[in-house]
Formats: C-alpha cells, structure tokens, sequence
C-alpha cells in the first residue's frame, strides 16, 4: 500500500484508531481491517479496500463458519483454493498443498472474491478482466513447485535458462545458479547448451531461508553474505557462467563475485533471467526494499550521464545506451561479462500474454 500514510490520515480524521503498529507505522492489516469494516457486508468492504488503496492486497478473512478470499483486484499476487476429501483450504502458493494432501482446485481470478465452507466454495464477486499478475512470481519469489495460473514456477526457470543459453557465446567450464532461485534458470542454461551445473556456492540453509525477509539493510546483506558458501574445489582456475534470478542493488553480487576470484577462478559471467530492473515497484511490499536510487541499473545511467536520464532508450535492449549500461554494471560488479534476458523471451517463458502480466519492473508499464 504505498497510500498507506494518507489512508491513515483519513481514519484519524474520522476519528478512527489503530491498535497495533508495524516498525513504527500503522499496520496495514489493520488499515485493510478497517476498510472492509466500513462497509455492511463483506463484499462491499473488500470492494471498498480495491477502491480505496493504491498497491494491492490479496486477503484471507476468517469467520466461524465459513472463509472469504479475495484476490487484489489486478491479480499481480495469487489465491489459489486447494481441496482433499471434502475439505478446503486457500493459500498464495500451491506448494503450500502436497504435503497436507491438498489438490489444486481453483485459481481465483483478478479481484474474484470467494468464500469458502465445509460445503464447498462459491464465487460472491466474478474475476475482473483485467490482469496484471507479478512476472517476478516465476522469475525469483516462487517456490519451485508452485503453480500460478497453472503454470509451474521452475518449469518457467528452465525456459528462462534456455533461452539466455541460446543467445550466449561464452563456452565455460560448467553453469551454476545462485541459490535459491539461480538454480532453476542455471539447469535451464545447462540442459540447453549441454554444460555440466556444478555447485560452485552451496546455501547454508540453517540461517535465514530467504534474504528478502530482514527489514533492514544491513542485516539483509549480512545474511546473503553469510548463507552463500563457495567451493573453493569447484572454482579454482575454471571458467564459470553464473545464473542470478535478478540484480537490484548488486551487492550481493560484488561480494560474490569478490568471493569468487579470491576462490581462485579464471572468469566469472554473469546470466540474468529477467531484463535489468529500471523502475521500483509500486504494487507489492515484498519488494518494497528496492529504492529508485539504490538500483544498479540507475547508478549505472547517473555514471554514465552524471544524472538520470533517458530511461526509456537505457530499459531498450536495441539501443547504443542499453549496451553501455550493462558494460557499467558489470564493470561495477567486477565481472568478466554480463547478459540479461531479453524481455520478449521472459514472456515467452512465462507463456501468458503480455497484457496479462506485470512487467512495470523492467519496462515501465502497468497501471494501479
Ligand atoms: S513492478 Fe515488478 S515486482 Fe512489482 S508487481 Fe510488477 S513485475 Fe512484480
């Protein structure tokens, strides 16, 4: 919710109040809470939130009888029913089914409200038709197993690795993936160009499981730092592509590239599975992390014209600008070589139409 300080103001106004607060800030939660409560049924409530906030939000409300799911009213986050003997469940992944014994059973569609009781489902608000569903849900924040739209999040990282594959020249000694989600689209690159995936880094899996999940800076670098562990058997005097899901600030990548020389290897290049990430998002928290300025891609542009400038021709993957921005961030990171995935193969990857995803992260588009 990037309205949320307005919508906050507003309650006060109203002489509203909040119980609860998040680092500091008002809940969001609570914010969603008192949104729905404005109105008289659920409907109208969650209607109302789709109204009122500016972002998105996909909800789950419990009643003693019966459950109510809503999915934002783009669809760039999910609701997806799942059913076993009878018995219904709702959850954002699908992965979160197998092992409770859950089948997928229903995606909701863009804004589809749904409740759920022992009886069965039933739709209260039909899908919108509009959708604008998050490309980076395959690309990095998806667990391997899960579906979105009945399409499998790895599956969608093997045609990614392909296709940066069938595009690249560099002949190395093997492919590795940058844990976690590195890993689907390296396999994808080495079962395309037949090169051996070797775990050049293996994650120490005790710590954090995601480094996305710290609030702060700071302890978000410390952990990737502290999670990636190198091999130093598999690296020494080798020629190595790497697969990265994305770049945002590169820093984690500087240091593994750092790691990696030290480590002893011969050329490290690097392969990205989406195109470099030139607009914040607007839409959802979990990525919330990314400001304009901390973004590779804008340091690059503001080195090389001293201000941030001509974004459209640097996001054109055609243009003299573009190629001399992927020079500077790989010069800036300190590796060999640098490519980025072209944003036509990534929705072919994905196998939804273009106007059905969002891809604001890469080339500006999409609406609120
Ligand atoms: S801007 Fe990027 S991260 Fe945000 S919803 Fe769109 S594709 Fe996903």
């Amino acid at each position: 919710m990037v309205n949320i300080d307005e919508l906050e103001k507003y309650f006060l106004h109203n002489k509203g109040h909040f119980t609860e607060n998040f680092q500091g800030n008002v809940n969001p939660t609570e914010v969603v809470a008192n949104l729905v409560c404005e109105e008289n049924d659920f409907v109208a409530g969650i209607e109302n939130v789709y109204d009122k906030i500016k972002g998105s939000c996909t909800m789950v409300i419990l009643t003693p009888d019966r459950i109510i799911a809503a999915r934002d009213k783009l669809g760039r986050t999910t609701a997806i029913i799942g059913k076993k003997d009878g018995a219904f469940a709702v959850a954002s992944e699908t992965c979160a089914f197998p092992n409770t014994g859950y089948d997928i059973e229903y995606y909701l569609g863009p804004g589809e409200i749904v409740e759920i009781t022992p009886k069965g489902y039933r739709t209260l608000k039909p899908a919108g038709e509009k959708m604008q569903i998050c490309a980076f849900l395959w690309v990095y924040y998806g667990y391997p197993p899960s579906y979105y739209e009945g399409i499998n999040v790895d599956e969608v990282r093997y045609r990614c690795g392909a296709a940066l594959a069938k595009r690249d020249t560099v002949k190395p000694d093997f492919v590795c993936g940058i844990p976690d989600s590195g890993v689907g689209h390296a396999i994808g690159y080495g079962n395309f160009n037949g090169i051996p995936y070797k775990r050049a880094y293996s994650k120490y899996t005790p710590t954090w499981p995601r480094s996305f999940m710290p609030q702060h800076q700071d302890m978000r670098d410390l952990v990737a730092k502290m999670k990636l562990i190198p091999n130093k058997a598999m690296i020494e005097g080798k020629c190595m592509v790497f697969l990265d899901d994305s770049i945002v600030r590169g820093t984690q990548l500087k240091d593994n590239t750092a790691d990696l020389r030290q480590a002893g290897a011969k050329e490290v290049h690097m392969r990205i599975a989406c195109p470099p990430l030139t607009f914040p998002c607007n839409y959802l928290n979990f990525s919330q992390s990314r400001s304009t300025m901390e973004l590779a891609t804008r340091k690059a542009i503001k080195q090389l014209e001293g201000e941030e400038t001509h974004l459209e021709e640097y996001a054109d993957p055609s243009s003299e600008k573009y190629r001399a921005m992927v020079e500077q961030i790989a010069k800036n990171l300190g590796i060999d070589s640098l490519m980025y995935q072209d944003l036509g193969d990534l929705i072919e990857a994905i196998r939804l139409p273009k106007e059905k995803l969002c891809t604001h992260c890469w080339d500006g588009s999409g609406y609120f």
